[in-house]
């Protein structure tokens, strides 16, 4: 079994990409902001705990989403994309020892960059189905529904992620800032490491990306 990893600031259209991506090479879809909005909704105890942390654009601890992760991946057989993780060093570092712990083998990390600047229009403007296992996402200006607050390929209402606010999203980018870099050290020195320029329309980025993955994974 192998796991890939989708790399980006919040806003980079990395959840976009990994749900064409994820059907594309028939992969197992691993967002751990999913799994924790799953976790939120159903009232469970770490969902109780996350709630506020995510609302404020903090991070969940590593701890928490490690083991949220592993206990997922643990018995999984198909290739895995992770989108949101691993976000810290530390999770980069445990995911290591938990994948030669168990003999799956790490594929490609690719990473989407996007300038700062046009991060915080795309994240505010974004609205996502309310449909947890549809999940599409659109934004208002460049990407809005066919009917108003309405998913156009299931027909549940539209929302508006809480922690999606300009408030929300520059404390997002602060901790982004400050674990990024660690982060891209730990993976940018090795052969499965790709960058892909993220600043051009989705469907460039979805060809970019998918062609890599043909190439290398
Ligand atoms: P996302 O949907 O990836 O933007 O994640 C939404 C929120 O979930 C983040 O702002 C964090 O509060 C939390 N979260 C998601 N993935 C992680 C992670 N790998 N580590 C810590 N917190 C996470």
């Amino acid at each position: 079994m192998k796991v890939h990893i989708l790399l980006g600031p919040p806003g980079s259209g990395k959840g976009t990409q990994a749900k064409r991506l994820v059907q594309q090479f028939s992969l197992i879809h691993l967002s751990t902001g999913d799994i924790l909005r799953d976790a939120v909704s159903k009232e469970t105890e770490i969902g109780l705990r996350a709630k506020a942390i995510m609302a404020s654009g903090k991070l969940v601890d590593d701890q928490t989403v490690n083991g949220l992760v592993f206990a997922r991946l643990q018995n999984e057989t198909q290739d895995v994309l992770f989108d949101g993780y691993p976000r810290t060093l530390q999770q980069a570092e445990a995911l290591e020892d938990f994948l030669s712990a168990k003999g799956f083998v790490l594929g490609l990390v690719m990473n989407v960059e996007v300038p700062d600047g046009v991060l915080e229009a795309r994240v505010v403007g974004r609205r996502v189905c309310s449909n947890n296992a549809c999940g599409a996402i659109y934004h208002v200006e460049t990407k809005p529904p066919k009917q108003d607050g309405v998913c156009d390929l299931c027909g549940s209402p539209l929302k508006h992620r809480s922690d999606d606010t300009a408030e929300a999203f520059r404390s997002r980018m602060d901790e982004f800032d400050s674990t990024f870099q660690p982060l891209l050290g730990f993976y940018r020195g090795r052969d499965t490491y790709r960058a892909v320029d993220g600043n051009r329309a989705p469907d460039m980025v979805f060809e970019t990306l998918s062609r890599t993955f043909k190439e290398h994974a």
